[in-house]
């Protein structure tokens, strides 16, 4: 089994998921007691928000990519960012390691695939929703079209993500909200949801979208990371 390297606590309340995700799965596939091989690196989220906030996104890119080495170093062969936000910077932490880089996006852009699903709205931050870092590389060389939410919701969102999510807060209302906003993506076309912001599964889950298909990014790229490590 080959090192998984996390680079977490973007927020913790969704890299915690990741560990407990990957080592379910390392559990389910491989029996017994075992368990995943992990080298972990969290970082304290305000450090991050406020570069992220201020647009210092090179800084950003320096951070995590300085991350990846320090994981690679570590042994891992594997390297995950645990948030969908910090795709952004993830063409500088790939090319800072050679050990194998699993992009949230393809892990997410796979399921969609298998699900056969042609239209999905997109749900994240605003960096997310509003920047092409992930929208392009789930529609890139795919019959795929990713649709997000009017500005009101998209604002609605955000402000959930960082005023709650992230701070460990799940309220009802918020989920209510979510709930809205994904029926009004659901009338302009969408067929599934991406809940492409790592915390938005601590607040809605499958059975909350009725009948449209859910694609939970922390979970498939848990998953992701799983396969590479285990792959022969
Ligand atoms: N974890 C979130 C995401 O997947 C938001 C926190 C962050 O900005 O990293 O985008």
């Amino acid at each position: 089994m080959r090192t998984i390297g996390l680079l977490g606590g973007m927020s913790w309340e969704s890299s915690i998921e990741y560990e407990r995700i990957i080592n379910q799965e390392v559990r389910r596939r491989l029996g017994g007691m075992h368990s995943a091989s992990l080298v972990v690196i969290a970082y304290d989220f305000a450090d991050i928000e406020r570069l992220q906030s201020q647009e210092r996104w090179q800084e950003a890119a320096d951070v995590l990519a300085g991350g990846a080495v320090r994981l690679e170093r570590a042994g891992a062969e594997v390297i995950v960012v645990c948030t969908n936000t910090m795709h952004r910077v993830a063409d500088a932490v790939e090319r800072a390691v050679a050990a194998s880089f699993i992009h949230i996006a393809d892990a997410t852009a796979a399921a969609i695939e298998r699900a056969e699903v042609p239209t999905v709205g997109l749900l994240g931050t605003r960096y997310t929703m509003e920047g092409d870092f992930l929208l392009d590389r789930l529609e890139q060389g795919r019959e795929l079209r990713v649709l997000v939410p009017p500005p009101e919701d998209r604002q609605a969102v955000h402000q959930v993500i960082y005023d709650e999510l992230v701070q460990g807060v799940i309220n009802p209302r918020s989920r209510q909200v979510f709930l809205e906003i994904i029926d009004r993506l659901g009338a302009a076309g969408a067929q599934g949801i991406v809940a492409g912001c790592t915390e938005i599964e601590l607040l809605v889950g499958e059975d909350d979208v009725g009948p449209m298909a859910w694609f939970p990014t922390t979970r498939l790229h848990a998953l992701a990371a799983v396969d590479a490590a285990l792959a022969p």
